[in-house]
């Protein structure tokens, strides 16, 4: 059967001398792994539309429970990202991040706008790393099913304190008058203190259209504390290993 589609490519293994294995989230069947036979060829039609970060329309070939690549024609390359290392690096984790949070045939075109949309930002430098990173991680676990509730504190309904704690295993702010008061404050609780303009951030993160999550501007101490929360949540949210991440971090010393 022959089924058409627009996807990203998210991860790539060889197979053999020639083939590839790619991973691609398809706008119209969520997540799927297809054989691009020949791909590493450099006469290849496939090699450019096949190749990781690539957003391309895909004809496929749905034989016995695989997938094999027809033909691939690539609609965006992300060309001058591949030119960065420090950028790659980064576009890696988004893709590694998004490969694990596996998404479904429901949710895929969320995450193909996101990821589009962080891939062209980061690539035109029109937004800081640190600001990108942190909307993709903590919108992409949002749309996962990871969405933190933090419409008010959990425990008075106070919209908004000087200081409030974000507890990310729970998902939810605590104001810091209740804090000292509630079952939440033990030991072992894993606190983050949230102060206003960060609180505002995450909202804005996770509350906005797709269009306008990048629409907003925090610099200094909140941007590395938006940075240190958003990246703590994924981690202790998802198995809390990722290369790529690890990759980025180091060039980024
Ligand atoms: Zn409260």
């Amino acid at each position: 059967m022959q089924l058409k589609t627009q996807g990203i490519i998210l991860k790539q293994r060889n197979i053999g001398e020639n083939d590839r294995i790619v991973t691609i989230l398809t706008s119209d069947f969520g997540i799927i792994e297809a054989t691009a036979r020949g791909v590493k060829s450099t006469r290849s039609s496939l090699s450019a539309a096949c190749q990781i970060l690539s957003y391309s329309d895909i004809c496929l070939y749905k034989g016995k429970g695989n997938y094999i690549v027809n033909s691939a024609e690539t609609i965006n390359s992300f060309y001058s990202l591949r030119l960065d290392i420090q950028k790659i690096a980064l576009a890696g984790y988004f893709c590694e991040l998004t490969t694990y949070l596996s998404p479904t045939i429901d949710n895929a075109n969320d995450y193909i706008k996101l990821l589009l949309n962080s891939l062209y930002l980061l690539q035109e430098n029109k937004k800081s790393e640190d600001i990108l990173k942190s909307i993709f991680e903590l919108r992409a676990l949002s749309i996962a099913g990871f969405m933190p509730d933090l419409v008010c504190c959990n425990e008075c309904g106070e919209f908004e304190k000087e200081l409030m704690y974000f507890l990310p295993l729970d998902g939810l702010i605590v104001c810091e008058d209740c804090f000292g008061n509630s079952g939440y404050n033990r030991d072992t609780t894993i606190k983050f203190k949230l102060f206003s303009p960060v609180l505002s951030a995450l909202r804005h993160i996770i509350f906005s259209p797709p269009d306008k999550i990048f629409s907003f501007k925090l610099t200094g101490d909140s941007l590395a504390q938006l940075c240190f929360i958003t990246e703590n949540y994924t981690l202790l949210h998802t198995e809390g290993k990722f290369n790529s991440l690890e990759m980025y971090k180091s060039l980024k010393l």
